[in-house]
């Protein structure tokens, strides 16, 4: 089982060094470059109702408004087109895409590549955790863009690929967007009433909302899908089989995917870590991939290489400084910081989302605050900032902890697990857990306390508080019907973990 028997697919060595080319680059901070600015003048006209750039989660949310009546366009840098590599989530996380009439029952079908169960969590030196139903499911990306652009086109959305958004104006009645396309030179810009930003992590404008601020937390994916081992039809959501040995933990992910299986090594850290490099990390993940699947390396053939990574922002999610624009999807960091399910996070904020932005186009609500309601703090995905900083700080402790934590999860039941790995933590669960957790382990946890500091201790205990405030207010305050409340109404729901998708 030698690393270097692993075969990889032809371009590895090209898509490594340009990842870590970007990867530095990053590290050194990119430069701010202001792309949006505030103008004082009226647009002498508006030509639709919503302008999003970036297509791959931009086209979900764009058919969603498209199908309320309203006129969208959505300008893609590159082609859109899904990337190769599958989406996994649960069938009861697909139900908006169905229920929002973006996709029949037929297409949602056709858009599922794979389905398997069970899925395995277990952390070296612990027990297992066998869970059926969560990210069983692999959307086939391509499939499910193709799908919806076509509707999109059909229904007379306006499209414009190959096409790179370069400036924001935002004007009283409307924005203007400046873009550069080698296809199609446009000199006049797009106008609307509504921006979206679904230009993914390394979006300028989130970047100069940011103020070109550093992301607190990273983590780094590397893996892909290969022929070669033997059919499993169980998973892997969260699994080591080594101990800490560096300065960070080493996590796996495997799927049974439509052709091949999906392997995925992961990693927390942060930007302190000028030391990684995808080139390494795809040494290690092909030197330790036989010995996880059992099989010799010279018969695993990887087709397709995935590498990436996910920056996370302690202040997450960014607030619009303007009237008129809105973040979606990755660039908007509502997703949670340990997970990187980003297609996931949209899909399930989708009927939320699509309610607010039809009313607040309906009603003409598209100043700074309006947009800001729109985007709301989650309790419970901030929460999980500290476990991400364990993950990054203390990798020796982490086999431990989360075998304590899963053990006294799964005592609890589905219940708590549920909504815990599909990104919903609950205010309920969480306060079990940590006081079996406290009980079973004491010594431990206040190890890991006093290491982790006050201030993170504090800030911790600030967003405990408010998910305990937020679950009692999702439960006990009716929805009204006015903007603000129906869109405070939603960010208790969400922010406690008390929307749809936790439900089995
Ligand atoms: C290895 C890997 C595995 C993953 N697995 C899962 C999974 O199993 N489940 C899940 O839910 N999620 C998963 N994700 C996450 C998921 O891929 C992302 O959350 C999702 O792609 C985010 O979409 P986005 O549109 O917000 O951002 P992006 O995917 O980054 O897309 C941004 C879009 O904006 C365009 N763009 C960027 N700049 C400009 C510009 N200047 N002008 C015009 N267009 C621009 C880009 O071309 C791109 O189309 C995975 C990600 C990776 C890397």
């Amino acid at each position: 089982m030698e690393s270097q028997t692993v075969s990889l697919p032809m371009d590895a060595e090209r898509q490594i060094a340009h990842t870590d080319r970007f990867w530095q680059s990053y590290r050194r901070g990119l430069p701010v470059v202001e792309v949006v600015t505030l103008e004082h003048h009226r647009l002498p006209q508006v030509e639709c109702d919503v302008v999003i750039l970036g297509g791959t989660l931009g086209i979900v949310i764009g058919c969603a408004l498209q199908r309320r009546g309203w006129r969208v366009a959505v300008i893609e840098r590159s082609h859109l087109r899904g990337r190769a590599q599958e989406w996994n989530l649960s069938r009861a996380e697909l139900e908006p895409l169905r229920q929002n009439d973006l996709l029949t029952e037929a297409e949602l079908e056709t858009a599922i590549a794979s389905e398997y169960n069970p899925a395995r969590i277990g952390f070296y030196g612990g027990s297992e955790l066998w869970v059926r139903d969560i990210l069983n499911i692999g959307i086939d990306p391509v499939v499910l863009l193709h799908t919806l652009k076509e509707k999109f086109l059909s229904a007379g959305g306006h499209l414009c690929e190959v096409t790179e958004f370069k400036h924001l104006a935002i004007h009283p009645n409307g924005v203007a967007v400046q873009t550069d396309s080698q296809a199609k030179p446009r000199s006049a810009p797009l106008t609307g009433r509504l921006l979206l930003d679904a230009m993914g992590h390394f979006s300028p404008i989130a970047r100069q909302a940011r103020r070109g601020a550093s992301p607190d937390g990273i983590c780094w994916v590397v893996g892909g899908c290969a022929h070669g081992i033997p059919n499993c039809p169980h998973g892997d959501l969260f699994y080591t089989f080594s101990p800490c040995t560096g300065a960070t933990q080493d996590f796996w992910e495997a799927f049974p995917a439509r052709d091949g299986r999906t392997t995925y090594l992961f990693r927390y850290g942060d930007l302190s870590r000028p030391d990684h490099t995808f080139a390494q990390m795809i040494a290690d993940y092909t030197q330790a991939l036989p010995g996880y699947q059992q099989v010799a390396g010279d018969r695993i053939k990887l087709h397709r290489l995935l590498m990436g990574f996910f920056p996370s922002f302690r202040d997450s999610p960014w607030r619009s400084p303007w009237p008129r624009v809105v973040p979606v999807g990755d660039s908007s960091g509502l997703q949670s910081p340990l997970s990187f399910g980003g297609f996931g996070a949209m899909v399930r904020h989708l009927p939320r989302l699509t309610d607010g932005i039809h009313d607040a186009l309906h009603l003409d609500y598209l100043g700074r605050d309006d947009v800001r309601a729109l985007v709301p703090y989650q309790p419970n995905i901030s929460i999980t900032w500290l476990f991400q900083q364990v993950m990054c700080r203390q990798p020796q402790m982490v086999n431990r902890l989360l075998d304590l934590a899963f053990t006294q999860m799964a005592s609890l039941g589905e219940p708590v697990y549920r909504p815990f790995l599909q990104d919903a933590l609950q205010w309920q669960g969480l306060t079990q857990t940590m006081v079996r957790m406290a009980i079973a382990d004491a010594p431990m946890i206040l190890r890991i306390a006093a290491e982790l500091g006050i201030p993170n201790l504090l800030d911790w205990f600030g967003h405990y508080v408010h998910l305990g405030r937020y679950t009692f207010l999702a439960n006990y305050c009716s929805p009204g019907f006015e903007f603000h409340w129906q869109r405070q109404e939603q960010s208790w729901r969400y922010g406690a973990g008390l929307d749809s998708v936790a439900s089995p």
